[in-house]
């Protein structure tokens, strides 16, 4: 079978490896020209790692672990006043995500066919097939198409419907950035916050980069998405005035080169197939980055639905429902966990006795379901060595 998969960063490459595993043919289309090294780090938790030893990537994934340790609580006036433990916000295992793309990517490029720079113009689906036309390439038909391109999928609004219809917004918008690790931090953090803003600063790739955050709570915002002069002055806009190294942020933000800024939001869907046309990852459930479960999400949402459609002998239509099965409790949980990490995302000054208690009772410690990781064992001559 034919699968073509729209993105190319987490839980697309994955879905592309399984499949290849099972013996479907993968072709990848990404709208960015190579492959995005988007900065900020991701944590992988629970069963996620079992995914990535079962692909034989574990080991890789352990080498380039931030190692981040505790971060500091910081004051306006620079003093440091508690200690955020750092199971909260690096989970397991930490890596930067622009490394797990690439590692990803070089463990499917040799026999999935990636195409960088085209994106889905257009889909019709028939019993046959579903007809694909692109916004630069020829038009092709697969057996069935993925979209695995996102929180604002584009292969979910031309198969389900107009975005606004899916997205659940927390009421939080995010800047992200790199910089110059200025403040020599040693595998650590430090973290501003006040009602309404949030602001942090964590070191970068062996402490030799830094990147920074800057969050704020708003209604939904109406704006450019592609404009990010427009964006870098709402964020200024936003943090005029305030303390620590905000000043400094500011500046860096209004010249970095990888400038990312969107909503946390997240994506409630009924059903995550229509026929032929299935999504995954964060296009069919994203549940936002204050569930710290969007990568381990993505990963595991890949070996799901790659082990159904292969159970399946590529009948779709059993494969999805089942794919849907397995995954959609624990979804709601994480979307759960989402919602609830962002009603005490700007708490202020909490106290260290808060912050304690927060540590033990992350949401896997005191998670009720494990998802069970089905067997789904490929046929042998097309693995990799050391993978199941
Ligand atoms: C600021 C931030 C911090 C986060 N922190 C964490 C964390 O600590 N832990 C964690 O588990 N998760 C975290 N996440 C979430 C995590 O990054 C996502 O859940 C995860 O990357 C989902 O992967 P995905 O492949 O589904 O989607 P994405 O990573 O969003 O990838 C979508 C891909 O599709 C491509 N694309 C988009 N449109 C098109 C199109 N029209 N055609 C073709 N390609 C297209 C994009 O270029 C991109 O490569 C964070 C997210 C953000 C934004």
């Amino acid at each position: 079978m034919n699968v073509l998969i729209s993105g190319a960063s987490v839980a697309g490459p994955a879905l592309a490896y399984w499949l290849r595993r099972h013996g479907f043919t993968v072709t990848v289309v990404e709208r960015a020209a190579q492959l995005r090294d988007g900065g900020y780090a991701v944590d992988f938790r629970g069963e996620a790692l079992d995914v990535l030893d079962r692909m034989g990537l574990l080991e890789e994934v352990c080498a380039l672990d931030t190692h981040m340790g505790d971060a500091a609580l910081m004051d306006g006036e620079g003093e440091q006043y508690a200690t955020l433990p750092a199971v909260i916000f690096a989970g397991d295992l930490e890596i930067l995500k622009g490394d797990l793309t690439r590692l990803l990517h070089e463990a499917t490029r040799d026999d999935v066919e990636y195409v960088f720079g085209d994106s889905i113009a257009a889909l019709e689906q028939d019993d046959t097939g579903v007809h694909v036309t692109f916004v630069h390439g020829e038009p092709r038909t697969f057996d069935l198409v993925v979209g695995a391109d996102g929180l604002h999928s584009h292969t979910r609004a031309l198969a389900f419907g107009p975005e606004e219809r899916f997205i659940r917004h927390l009421g939080i918008y995010t800047a992200i950035f790199s910089l110059d690790n200025y403040l020599g931090l040693q595998n650590t953090g430090q973290l501003y916050s006040v009602p309404g803003l949030a602001a942090n600063i964590f070191s970068a790739r062996d402490n030799t980069e830094a990147r920074a955050a800057l969050h704020f709570a708003s209604d939904p915002l109406d704006y450019d998405r592609r404009d990010v002069a427009q964006q870098r002055r709402i964020v200024a806009e936003r943090f005029a005035g305030e303390g620590w190294q905000v000043p400094r942020l500011l500046w860096e933000a209004a010249r970095a080169q990888d400038f990312y800024f969107d909503a946390n939001a997240q994506v409630e869907m009924d059903r995550w197939s229509t026929g032929r046309v299935v999504l995954l990852g964060d296009a069919g459930y994203c549940s936002a980055p204050t569930s710290g479960r969007g990568t381990s999400q993505a990963l595991i949402g890949a070996y799901v639905l790659a082990g159904e459609l292969a159970a399946a002998g590529g009948e779709h239509t059993a494969a999805f429902e089942a794919y849907e099965r397995e995954m959609r409790g624990y979804v709601t949980e994480h979307q759960q966990a989402g919602r609830e990490g962002a009603e005490r995302f700007f708490m202020g000054t909490p106290t260290q006795e808060m912050l304690d208690m927060i540590a033990a009772n992350t949401p896997e410690k005191a998670r009720a379901q494990v998802v069970g990781l089905g067997d789904y064992r490929p046929a042998a001559h097309l693995g990799r060595p050391g993978a199941v």
